[in-house]
């Protein structure tokens, strides 16, 4: 039988060393290094991933210098301490046979600093303060910082450094056309703007030699207005190669685009484009990223020519084993990551440590995974993520799992948030743990109903029983008009071509989504250039005709979208604009009859028409049970506010290992 994934797995060179396979750990914000910084948690996070056979890890980005870092208590790379600091971490990587290099991040303009600084005096859109411009002489202080940043890393026994040239930071910011209008020896041409880029990295290649990596990470598509063209980007790959970088990683799109660039509605590999006209202009190997969450998919860009590497970020935080299973030919067992952004960038912007959705031991290695018991009869009622994550966990640690599930098939809420437009990764989700069931010996019982006399033969019950959705008190309720969000999103009920729904939360926006249809072709949607001939790869979006008229209503006076995920919710509303979703709060209702929703705003009375109202307005758990039956309740049956499947598959594990 021919070996899996060949070209994935095979070595490559890399300056002066060989990988054992093409698959990079990309560097990611965890926040496991800020905060109070333990070691030993960084040292376990990045271990693991070595030890799940990933050939090269990249680490968060460390600052060069106290001006470059992301806010206050960001890790610097500046003294002999600095280095010592992190030893272990490269130890631990060592010892699991896989090479490690750090990422020298200097922050620039979006640094989160009293006084960030950058190429010219001007206030990124994403940062409250304004940025300085830096001085010729403090230009080539910030080029020494880096080399020293370098050299200490060495000391420090990592094998290379990755220089963040991308994503909007201080080297894209020189690079740029946008942000940088220099007139002395770093700003003009392309040039001019790339010599902060490749002075970096000739003079760490001069302080270090050869054996020691040189990675740059290169913006290969701004995504932003007076971006670099394709031409201009290959011409500063070019320069940072003669330079002395080993290989290229690639960076799509500055933090500031307004272009989602790795959220779930990105298509798989979108911006292998990208990579595919940077590998063109180089002759170092090129690292494909962004949206590459499968075996299959990395294999298969390796395999056209797009890159000679694939870095994966998130998918590691979702599977640490993703290497090792590919390799064992159970690539079917990898935990997908499903783009969802919700424990790894969210938890970020709200200043916790990442971890992830489908594997809550992310980032938390260091703590105790281990089961209190083993060998029970147990029993898990309903099969929604907080169910099959408890069943799959208890059947693992050794019990013996029965799981009921009143429906026809496993899934709960996972089946409907699969048919929202742009949600297809829950399929993913879905099928990985079908074969989780499988693969730990769950008895399934599909099409069952369990009460207290079938769960009383059983030595422990989690009760996983979900939610039911809420019906509000609003006269009109019963008319035919209403229709609930499930039969929506199965097919079951007809819509009108003019929609109020009740209810602006997460299932509202995925519904607006849903009923608002339009284009699907997601280049044209979000205006990008795939020849990158124009500055930035951006050309006017293609103007799109909603599918229906539709709007939500919410009581409350809160932003919309407000208890929504940052990192996501940006997109929902640019999307919801462009197809004139209305959005009206601060609303009282009234009652719904054949003209349509009755509400009060601002003490005025108002009338909604409209064809079908939609409920999504929460919902109450599901946990009837729980006062029959002794047992551990999880999921929306304990608590069904603020449900979503991070906290479900986090409650049922843990519940899991406490049997
Ligand atoms: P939700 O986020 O709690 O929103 C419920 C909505 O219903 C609110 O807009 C609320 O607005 C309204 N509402 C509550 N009680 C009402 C009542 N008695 N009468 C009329 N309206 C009422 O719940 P959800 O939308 O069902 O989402 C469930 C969970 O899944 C949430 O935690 C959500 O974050 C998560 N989720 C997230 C996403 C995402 O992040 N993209 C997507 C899907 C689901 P007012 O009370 O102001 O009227
Ligand atoms: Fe992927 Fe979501 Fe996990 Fe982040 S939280 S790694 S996006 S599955």
């Amino acid at each position: 039988m021919a070996p899996p994934f060949p070209t994935l797995l095979s070595p490559i060179r890399l300056g002066a060393h060989v990988l054992r396979n093409r698959v990079v750990m990309g560097s990611m914000h965890t926040r496991l290094d800020t905060l109070d910084r333990p070691v030993d948690r960084q040292a376990a996070f990045y271990a693991a991933r070595a030890r799940g056979g990933v050939a090269l890890v990249i680490t968060g980005g460390v600052a060069p210098n106290a001006a470059g870092r992301m806010e206050e208590d960001a890790a610097v790379m500046a003294t002999a301490a600095d280095a010592e600091e992190r030893r272990p971490i490269v130890d631990a990587v060592h010892a699991q046979g896989a090479l490690i290099v750090m990422q020298i991040l200097h922050a620039g303009a979006y640094a989160k600093l009293a006084a960030p600084v950058g190429p010219g005096a001007y206030r990124a859109p994403i940062n409250a303060n304004a940025a300085r411009a830096l001085s010729t002489e403090e230009v080539e202080q910030t080029i020494a910082d880096h080399v020293r940043a370098a050299v200490l890393a060495g000391q420090a026994g990592f094998d290379g450094v990755e220089v963040m040239g991308s994503e909007g930071y201080l080297i894209a910011e020189f690079a740029a056309p946008r942000t940088n209008q220099r007139t002395d020896r770093f700003g003009g041409d392309i040039a001019g703007r790339g010599l902060l880029a490749s002075e970096i990295v000739r003079r760490i290649r001069a302080r270090t030699g050869p054996g020691f990596l040189i990675v740059f990470r290169i913006s290969a598509l701004d995504l932003i207005e007076g971006g670099n063209t394709g031409a201009e980007i290959a011409a500063l790959a070019q320069a940072i190669e003669a330079a002395g970088a080993d290989a290229l990683d690639t960076g799509i799109g500055w933090h500031e685009a307004q272009v989602p660039t790795i959220a779930y509605p990105v298509p798989r590999a979108a911006f292998a484009f990208a990579t595919r006209a940077l590998k063109r202009a180089v002759g170092i190997p090129v690292m494909a990223t962004n949206r590459i969450n499968t075996p299959e998919m990395a294999e298969a860009l390796l395999a056209d020519g797009t890159a000679d590497l694939v870095s994966l970020a998130r998918p590691l935080l979702a599977d640490p084993d993703f290497v090792a299973k590919a390799a064992a030919g159970r690539a079917d067992e990898i935990a997908p990551c499903i783009a969802c952004n919700q424990a790894c960038l969210d938890y970020i912007f709200g200043a916790k440590p990442a971890t992830c959705l489908v594997n809550p031991r992310a980032g938390r290695e260091a703590e105790d995974w281990t089961a209190r018991s083993t060998r029970r009869r147990v029993a898990v009622v309903g099969s929604g993520p907080a169910g099959l994550a408890a069943a799959t966990e208890a059947a693992a640690a050794g019990h013996s799992v029965t799981l009921f599930e009143a429906g026809v098939q496993i899934g709960g809420q996972l089946l409907l948030a699969r048919e929202v437009p742009g949600k297809g990764e829950f399929d993913g989700l879905l099928a990985y743990f079908h074969r989780r069931l499988e693969v730990t010996g769950v008895e399934l019982r599909l099409g069952v109903r369990a009460d207290a006399a079938a769960l009383a033969e059983f030595d422990a019950v989690i009760l996983a029983s979900g939610i039911v959705p809420r019906m509000p008190d609003i006269p009109g309720i019963g008319h035919p008009k209403v229709v609930a969000y499930a039969d929506v999103l199965t097919g079951r009920a007809t819509v009108g071509g003019e929609v109020a729904i009740i209810g602006m939360g997460g299932i509202a926006v995925d519904v607006a989504e849903f009923l608002a249809g339009g284009d699907e072709d997601f280049q044209a949607v979000w205006g990008i250039d795939p020849a990158i001939a124009m500055p930035g790869g951006l050309v006017p979006a293609r103007a799109e005709a909603p599918a229906r008229r539709v709007t939500l209503f919410q009581r409350s006076r809160a932003r919309p979208g407000e208890r929504l995920g940052k990192s996501t919710f940006w997109i929902h509303r640019l999307r919801m604009r462009a197809r004139g979703v209305g959005l009206v709060g601060g609303v009282e209702y009234v009652g719904i009859d054949d003209a349509g929703l009755h509400y009060v705003r601002d003490g005025v009375a108002q009338l909604h028409l409209c064809d079908t109202v939609v409920v999504c307005a929460g919902q109450e758990p599901n946990d009837g049970l729980a006062a029959e039956v002794h047992c551990q309740v999880v999921g929306g049956a304990r608590l069904a506010g603020e449900l979503d499947a991070l906290r479900a598959i986090e409650e049922g594990t843990r519940a899991a290992l406490a049997l």
